[in-house]
């Protein structure tokens, strides 16, 4: 029953890895990225607030994004933990997310820390913007969400850390690679998935 965080840069491969972890572990990624993009193109009253948002790259409000995951958290599949990708981003969503475990009766078991230089990031979201035409993914946006993270969320591993609970993964190599790190370093604190949905 892990409850699990993936942090990190943007572009450091948090998507990917997450949505092949939590498969290993049978919890759901749970993406506040993809949701906002999900509202966003299905044009619900959510996405119409957020849009000029993730295309300026800056961070949705609190008070939205803190609903969001609370929703999301309480779905059935996400009973059994959950894996998320992109929250919490601020002081603020780390209180909101420990009030959630508090009323689940549960706490975070890891936080896995993708680690990958600026260079390698601007890369690889350039890349991702000719690939996928993300509208956040242009130049300019991209070095700002660089300066937001640092800015805000950067600073908030160091609380994850006093925790006891970061795990820092290279999230340089082949994805493959990068994937059996992170499950090794989970491992290694006793956090695995089911035998059957390994096999
Ligand atoms: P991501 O796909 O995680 O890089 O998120 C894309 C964009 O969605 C961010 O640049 C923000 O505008 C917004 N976003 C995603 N997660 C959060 C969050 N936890 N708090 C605030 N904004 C978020």
């Amino acid at each position: 029953m892990p409850n699990l965080l993936i942090v990190g840069p943007p572009g450091a491969g948090k998507g990917t890895q997450a949505v092949r972890i939590a498969e290993a572990l049978g919890v759901p990624a749970v993406s506040t990225g993809d949701i906002f993009r999900q509202n966003i193109k299905e044009q619900t009253e959510l996405g119409q607030r957020v849009t000029a948002i993730l295309d300026a790259g800056e961070y949705v409000p609190d008070e939205l994004t803190n609903e969001l995951v609370d929703d999301r958290l309480a779905q059935a599949d996400a009973q059994a933990g959950y894996l998320l990708d992109g929250y919490p981003r601020t002081a603020g969503q780390v209180a909101f997310l420990d009030g959630v475990n508090e009323r689940r009766g549960e706490r975070l078991d890891a936080v896995v820390r993708l680690v990958a230089d600026t260079d390698e990031v601007v890369r690889r979201l350039s890349a991702r913007a000719a690939e996928q035409g993300r509208s956040d993914d242009t130049e300019e946006v991209i070095r700002h969400r660089l300066e937001v993270y640092e800015r805000e969320t950067a600073p908030l591993v160091a609380t994850f850390a006093e925790r006891g609970l970061v795990i820092e993964v290279d999230g340089i190599g082949a994805v493959d690679e990068v994937t059996a790190r992170i499950l090794d370093g989970l491992a290694a604190r006793g956090v695995q998935g089911t035998p059957s949905v390994q096999a």
